[in-house]
């Protein structure tokens, strides 16, 4: 499937917002999750073919010139108007992705493929615990915007700097703690496990949704688990990219490094 892009906006320097509308979205299923994600195609310079393609005839071309596949989530699909949100973070002058979005003008084409999904927050939850990077806002944006009305939602987001701060909003009781990479490049790892560490801790049932960068993530799941704040079945973590590594490098490990973090022991406190 494929969409045409109709409008281009700098939400922050480093994520830019995408509507697609027209093309085949008259055909878009939304799905109920709120991580909802595409399968986005992004061409090569130089691809001998343009949007809409044929999948399975671009497979039989040699790798340089087809398509990369990025994962990015449905920030926001309005059936009325046909029209898909994307939210896409760019960082620097690399990856398909980032560079796509931050060169995209209206008429520009992207092909894709889903929506799959896999999280939603849990009704009876007492509170909502929501933690990532830009790769994540997406996905905890739609989610905060989920919950019950009334319910305590916390959003620990890492952007660059406060330019990077986002308008988040939910019908819930929203706090959000903005933590800043700027200047802290000495342990990216741990900026989010360390601003989770200083939370008051919520009482009752939590429900948790964290993601983004693979190492960052890790961190926090240990101590969510370690601190008891989190029950493991109401933690819903993966990793959505790696520093260091683009996505195909990335995609290679990501299954040995998941059973890897999921096979950890951890000593709850
Ligand atoms: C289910 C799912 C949903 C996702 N939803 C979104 C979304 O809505 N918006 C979004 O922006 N991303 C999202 N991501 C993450 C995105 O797919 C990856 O970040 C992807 O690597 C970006 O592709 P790229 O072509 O821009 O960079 P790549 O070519 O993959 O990487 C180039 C370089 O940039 C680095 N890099 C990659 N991503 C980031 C980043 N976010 N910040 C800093 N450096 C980075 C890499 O480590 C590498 O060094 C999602 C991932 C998953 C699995």
């Amino acid at each position: 499937m494929h969409g045409e892009v109709v409008s281009v906006t700098k939400l922050s320097p480093q994520m830019v917002r995408v509507v697609l509308g027209g093309g085949e979205l008259a055909d878009f299923v939304d799905c109920e999750d709120t991580d909802a994600y595409v399968n986005c195609f992004f061409l090569p310079d130089g691809a001998p073919y343009e949007v809409p393609f044929d999948e399975p005839t671009i497979r039989g071309l040699p790798r340089e010139v087809r398509p990369f596949p990025r994962r990015i989530t449905v920030r926001r699909w309005d059936p009325t108007r046909q029209e898909l949100t994307l939210d896409i973070a760019a960082h620097g002058d690399v990856g398909y992705a980032g560079r796509w979005a931050l060169n995209a003008v209206p008429g520009d084409r992207l092909q894709f493929r889903g929506p799959g999904g896999g999280y939603r927050p849990h009704e009876e939850a007492d509170s909502y615990l929501f933690i990532g990077d830009e790769s994540a806002l997406p996905a905890i944006a739609a989610s905060a915007e989920a919950v019950p009305a009334g319910r305590p939602v916390v959003i620990v987001a890492e952007v660059e700097d406060a330019a990077g701060e986002l308008a988040l909003e939910s019908p819930g009781e929203l706090e959000v703690i903005w933590v800043h990479r700027a200047g802290r490049h000495d342990d990216l790892d741990n900026l989010l496990a360390d601003a989770v560490r200083g939370l008051p801790r919520p009482s009752g049932l939590v429900d948790a949704f964290v993601h983004g960068e693979a190492a960052s993530i890790r961190e926090v799941r240990r101590v969510l688990l370690a601190e008891g704040i989190v029950a493991p079945e109401r933690l819903s973590c993966s990793p959505y990219w790696r520093r260091g590594h683009n996505d195909e490098q990335w995609r290679s490990i990501k299954a040995a490094w998941v059973r890897e973090v999921e096979a950890e022991p951890i000593v709850v406190r």
